[in-house]
């Protein structure tokens, strides 16, 4: 079918100017939000964070499966427990966002995570992707997530973080009517930065991610397709060590995403107490939860 005949979609090579420009437009890095100087004179921020997905990977899916089941399970029996004795022994607070589903299944593990002084953030109901989902529906879930979050683990979560880092033409609508202070899904800068829709601002920070610094990507696995591992744990402590030095470098902030369910075991959990000690050697250090990175950066924007 020649698509220029009547009624046929236009292609992306044939669209008009107006429209790759509206797209790109919805949501856009504004503002960039970076502090001349972190808390105390402090020179880097590090900002850990944990995505406690659990079952909600397979369930989302509209999986069964009693053995990937049990790999969700296995993040909140040992992964949370491992990774919370590393946070505790070196006195660091982080931030983990909790699909309203995990927190259902797993109240008791959020209520420990605030009483250790943890941040809670919203990481959808049962970690769906956004894009798919008609706004009614997205909205709904993530209003709910939050209230699920709240009666849980007693505090109202301020930031989201979409699953799989999905975001749908609706998400930063929902997340600016929420009156939430950050979202920390998207890419667009290594500092924080304000959001803009449709050329907008919105009031709304965004805590920047990157697949480079998020521990899934290297060691995730399927059975039943060619996913394997491809990086050796030692070859992601050397990505993470050096995201770290670059942000020290230019004085500026250092994020990281880890799973309890991924690298929750004896042979990849020394990398996030490695990098501890590591980012603990170096003078001048502010570790922070996400949400008082956020708050900071609003307030102190050079
Ligand atoms: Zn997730």
């Amino acid at each position: 079918m020649n698509p220029k005949d009547k009624g046929a979609p236009l292609l992306p090579w044939q669209w008009p100017e107006e429209r790759w420009r509206a797209i790109v437009g919805r949501v856009r890095a504004g503002r960039a939000l970076r502090p001349a100087a972190w808390p105390g004179g402090a020179r880097c921020a590090v900002a850990l964070s944990f995505d406690s997905d659990h079952e909600t990977n397979e369930l989302r899916e509209a999986g069964e499966s009693i053995g990937r089941l049990s790999q969700g399970q296995y993040g909140n029996r040992q992964g949370i427990p491992r990774i919370l004795e590393i946070l505790q022994r070196h006195a660091v607070k982080a931030s983990f966002f909790v699909p309203a589903v995990t927190a259902l299944l797993y109240p008791d593990e959020q209520r420990r995570l605030a009483a250790e002084g943890h941040e809670i953030g919203i990481h959808g109901w049962i970690h769906e992707r956004n894009s798919e989902l008609p706004l009614e529906a997205e909205r709904d879930l993530q209003l709910r997530s939050a209230e699920v979050l709240e009666k849980v683990a007693g505090t109202r979560p301020v930031g989201i973080r979409t699953p799989s880092w999905d975001f749908s033409p609706h998400t930063l609508a929902i997340t600016q009517e929420m009156g939430l202070l950050y979202d920390s899904s998207l890419m667009a800068d290594v500092d924080c930065y304000e959001l803009l829709m449709d050329g907008k601002e919105t009031g709304v920070v965004e805590l920047p991610v990157e697949w480079i610094r998020d521990d899934a990507v290297y060691f995730n696995m399927n059975r039943f397709a060619s996913l394997r591992p491809y990086t050796p744990p030692e070859g992601v402590f050397d990505i993470f060590k050096r995201e770290f030095d670059g942000a020290y470098r230019e004085r500026g902030l250092f994020q990281l995403t880890m799973h309890p369910h991924i690298s929750g075991y004896r042979s990849r959990v020394w990398i996030l107490e490695e990098l501890i000690r590591y980012i603990r050697s170096h003078t001048g250090v502010w570790f922070a939860t996400h949400a008082e990175v956020v708050r900071y950066v609003k307030a102190n924007a050079a």
